[in-house]
């Protein structure tokens, strides 16, 4: 892949700068496009030494411009946890929905591949278990969700308008709920916030009764996913996720296991239309990609404990 260039939006996130180490090491000139709004230069300073890559701070949303070449993107830039995006619901639509227009012209005319970050919220609350590709979701537009889940579903269309009507190579990831290293400890998912009160000596917050389940899939996983959906010629969407399904209340107790805590779960109330269950039905990545997740929570967790610990300690 020797001197392919890709530009990654979003590429100071937690997943975005995942992204950037993955196609450094594969040989490509990464550009990252961000501007910080829940990103940092943190995640990313190991690579602004390196030739081979560049940084530009730019709000995707107003516009998007590059001189030279491009073969390929990735739309990352969104808010993308639930505190994030409840407290910036206007920008939250404005990426998916600008952001993403003006990334498809962007590679309209650069002639380049685009693969743009969906997620399992196109779902909703889902009432098909386990969620696969051709469940069109169970969304509430007025919601507080609705300002995420509606950005993602318009970005999922109007990517597939850019494939039928102007032929663009256009590839659609929906992400189930990942973790891993740089993931904020202040950034309100249940993980970060687990991990941070029992490093902190509080009690561990469920939200609810604890019944609600969720599927989490380590990053190095969700990377090689995304990876592979990006090299295939496959434009429909295709969930990435780990099928490992696990309810809240036993992920808080895991947590407290992991870490030695002699804190307890408490009980808070359940935020509106959170979703009750969701686990990717992932035979659509098993047949067209070859993919599935390696990494078990046990193994996964590790690391990002780790990552947290120090963190921590630098607080
Ligand atoms: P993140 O908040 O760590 O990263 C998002 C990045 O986008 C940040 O660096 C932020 O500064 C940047 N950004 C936001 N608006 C921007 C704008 N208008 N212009 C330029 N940059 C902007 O979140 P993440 O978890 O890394 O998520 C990345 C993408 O993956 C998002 O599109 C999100 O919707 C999607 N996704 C993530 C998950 C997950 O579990 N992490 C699940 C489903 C989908
Ligand atoms: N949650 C929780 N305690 C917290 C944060 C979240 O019980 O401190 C719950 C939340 O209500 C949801 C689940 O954990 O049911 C996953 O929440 P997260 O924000 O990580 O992701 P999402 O809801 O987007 O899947």
């Amino acid at each position: 892949m020797a001197n392919k260039r890709v530009l990654i939006t979003g590429g100071a996130g937690f997943l975005g700068s995942h992204l950037c180490d993955r196609f450094i090491s594969e040989g490509f000139h990464v550009i990252a496009m961000d501007n910080l709004l829940t990103g940092s230069l943190d995640n990313i300073e190991h690579l602004m030494p390196l030739s081979r890559f560049e940084y530009y701070n730019n709000d995707v949303s107003n516009y998007v411009h590059l001189s030279g070449d491009l073969d390929y993107i990735l739309h990352f830039a969104s808010p993308a946890s639930p505190i994030d995006y409840l407290k910036m619901p206007i920008q939250t639509l404005k990426v998916g929905a600008l952001g993403t227009h003006n990334l498809l012209g962007l590679a309209l005319s650069k002639n380049a591949r685009i693969l743009v970050a969906s997620t399992s919220e196109v779902y909703g609350d889902p009432l098909v278990h386990p969620q696969n590709e051709d469940y069109w979701g169970n969304v509430n537009p007025v919601g507080p969700r609705g300002v995420y889940d509606e950005a993602k579903r318009f970005l999922e269309s109007i990517t597939m308008a850019y494939h039928t009507y102007h032929k663009l190579e256009t590839r659609i990831v929906r992400i189930f709920n990942t973790y891993g290293p740089r993931m904020r400890l202040n950034d309100g998912r249940v993980l970060p916030a687990f991990i941070g009160q029992a490093l902190r000596g509080e009690d561990l917050t469920v939200f609810g009764d604890g019944s609600q389940t969720r599927s989490f899939c380590y990053v190095d996983d969700l990377v090689e996913g995304i990876f592979r959906l990006l090299m295939s010629d496959y434009p429909n969407p295709v969930n990435i996720g780990n099928p490992d399904e696990i309810t809240i209340k036993e992920f808080g107790e895991e947590i407290i296991k992991l870490t030695g805590t002699s804190q307890k779960l408490i009980y808070k109330d359940l935020p509106v239309d959170d979703p009750k269950q969701r686990k990717p039905n992932i035979d659509r990545a098993r047949e067209i990609l070859g993919w599935e997740p390696k990494y078990s929570r046990a193994e996964g967790l590790k690391p990002t404990y780790e990552f947290f610990k120090k963190k921590i300690k630098g607080e």
